[in-house]
């Protein structure tokens, strides 16, 4: 028997356990309505309901073994959230034109934000929970002195086994060595240019030498592959996309192109979008090699290697064809705030509680019901424009 709407959303609300396949079906009916590709009157069709089948009897046995995550981290699309992203500071040493408006944007007062304390202290609620791998963005997270504090206490928390960090590279080098020593396992530098004068216009600030020493000093220490962030945006760097392919001819390096996405006071205007289709193209033309990399369920890039390069090729497709359906990301900002979805505007403060001595059973009430409340997708590139939101430099990406 084909299982019919009704049953899935019984399904959906008994079941915590569910693989990425199973959420991209959820995902999909919820956008399509009953009928339409792979359902008929409210019913999978063949494939689709194989699919079904499938993920309902897989996922249990084998992932849920490899990760013991606590209730609260599961959404109502049995989505498992094991992947924290902490802002760890509003400020910022450049001011990419992508990230946030050229007069700069409001920032908390001090006070208002994390201590390293309290930053520790939710994560570990996390990680004790099933969280196994912490980001640190920003603004950009190594302007903040006790950076290499931080790292440690969180490299040492007990189930963490990734920390990674997401930098612009400008005062990198000099500080990786003791951060690789604080437990910093995995590394994303953005770069738009590799063309300095284009770098100044882009970031509006000087600094494009100092970010390839820091790339070329996570190579040295051992970092790989390094993460080469990319945000491709048509007039701007969209002629420079096969000069980064290039750099993986003999780097082993990871470049990610990513799709221009709108946030408040960044001016994105879909003409400024170049589509994964169109990167994948222009990529393909040049370097007939290119071949596929099978993905993770929950990886947010579309991964490629070329024959003979040291390096590889990914691009993030949030905008043309959104990874929802395998999102595992919570997001936590840099005044306490709790943000369940990158374009979702929602938040719900931690900081507060925190401070009024709510203890970890309370927290961890607030976490849960803000990740119960959580969309299948996002709501779509023009809606998402439409939609206030905050900067991107505030959120951390
Ligand atoms: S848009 Fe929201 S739900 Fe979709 S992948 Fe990003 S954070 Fe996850």
């Amino acid at each position: 028997m084909r299982p019919c709407i009704s049953n899935i959303i019984k399904w959906q609300a008994g079941l915590r356990n569910r693989s990425s396949a199973s959420c991209e079906i959820m995902s999909f009916i919820l956008h399509k309505g009953s009928d339409g590709p792979g359902l008929r009157n409210g019913h999978l069709d063949g494939t689709m309901s194989k699919m079904y089948a499938t993920s309902c009897e897989t996922f249990p046995a084998d992932a849920r073994k490899d990760h013991p995550v606590s209730d609260m981290l599961v959404d109502t699309f049995g989505r498992l959230h094991t992947y924290l992203r902490i802002s760890l500071t509003e400020r910022c040493n450049l001011r990419c034109q992508y990230c946030m408006p050229a007069e700069g944007v409001e920032l908390a007062p001090s006070p208002q934000l994390l201590s390293q304390n309290e930053i520790v202290r939710l994560a570990n609620l996390f990680v004790s929970s099933g969280v196994t791998k912490i980001r640190l963005t920003g603004g950009e997270p190594t302007i903040r002195k006790d950076i290499e504090e931080i790292c440690l206490r969180l490299s040492n928390l007990s189930g963490l086994k990734a920390l990674a960090m997401t930098t612009n590279g400008i005062t990198l080098a000099n500080k990786l060595q003791k951060l690789k020593e604080c437990g910093l396992s995995l590394l994303n530098i953005s770069l738009d240019t590799l063309v300095p004068a284009k770098f100044e216009f882009m970031t509006r600030r000087k600094g494009h030498d100092r970010v390839m020493k820091s790339i070329d000093a996570a190579i040295e220490l051992g970092y790989s592959p390094v993460k080469i962030n990319c945000v491709v945006m048509r007039g701007f760097n969209d002629d420079e996309i096969c000069d980064f392919v290039g750099l993986t001819r003999e780097k082993p390096i990871n470049v990610r192109f990513i799709e221009f996405m709108p946030f408040d006071g960044n001016v994105w205007n879909v003409k400024k979008l170049v589509p994964y289709t169109e990167m994948l193209d222009i990529v393909g033309k040049q370097f007939t090699e290119l071949q596929r990399i099978q993905d993770h369920p929950t990886e947010t890039a579309k991964n490629f290697r070329i024959e003979g390069h040291e390096g590889t090729v990914s691009f993030i497709t949030s905008m043309t064809e959104h990874f929802c359906a395998g999102c595992n990301r919570l997001r936590l900002l840099a005044d306490g705030n709790f943000k369940v979805c990158l374009f979702g505007p929602s938040e719900v403060s931690l900081r507060d509680p925190l401070r009024r001595g709510v203890d970890d059973d309370g927290l961890k009430e607030i976490i849960g019901a803000a990740i119960k409340r959580k969309k299948a997708a996002h709501a779509g590139m023009f809606d998402i424009a439409k939609t206030p939101n905050r900067p991107m430099i505030h959120i951390g990406g």
